[in-house]
């Protein structure tokens, strides 16, 4: 099954080396912590997180396996590059809209972004 990471939408498909992924538990409580850390509101037991977004203390080493620990919560690499100018409506993630307070400034961003295409499409068809 192909895994993706919810914060930085690594898949398992791009075989990066070290990188693994790590499924949202169904203990609620855990979960809701992850959610916080990573702030969004709600994930499913079948949402991943790759390791990237965990610091090298959240694993315990045995037997040359990385193994998560019980209680490690994701801290690192959450905040997303802010995107004020992209042609690419592709460029956001759930996690852009995960509080309402940034799902309302990437829907302006996706609006401008929406306009400025239509405006080289006119410009675009003006020269035919
Ligand atoms: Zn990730």
């Amino acid at each position: 099954m192909v895994r993706i990471c919810i914060v930085c939408r690594v898949s398992s498909k791009d075989n990066i080396e070290n990188v693994s992924f790590h499924l949202f538990t169904k203990n609620e409580i855990k979960r809701h912590k992850w959610c916080d850390a990573l702030g969004i509101s709600r994930a499913t037991p079948n949402q991943s997180v790759c390791s990237i977004h965990f610091s090298p203390g959240s694993y315990n080493f045995s037997n040359s396996r990385k193994m998560l620990k019980p209680f490690a919560v994701p801290s690192l690499c959450l905040k997303k590059k802010r995107i004020y100018n992209t042609c690419r409506i592709g460029d956001f993630t759930s996690f852009d809209f995960g509080t309402p307070k940034r799902s309302s400034k990437n829907l302006i961003v996706g609006k401008n972004i929406v306009q400025n295409l239509r405006r080289k499409k006119q410009k675009f068809k003006s020269k035919k």
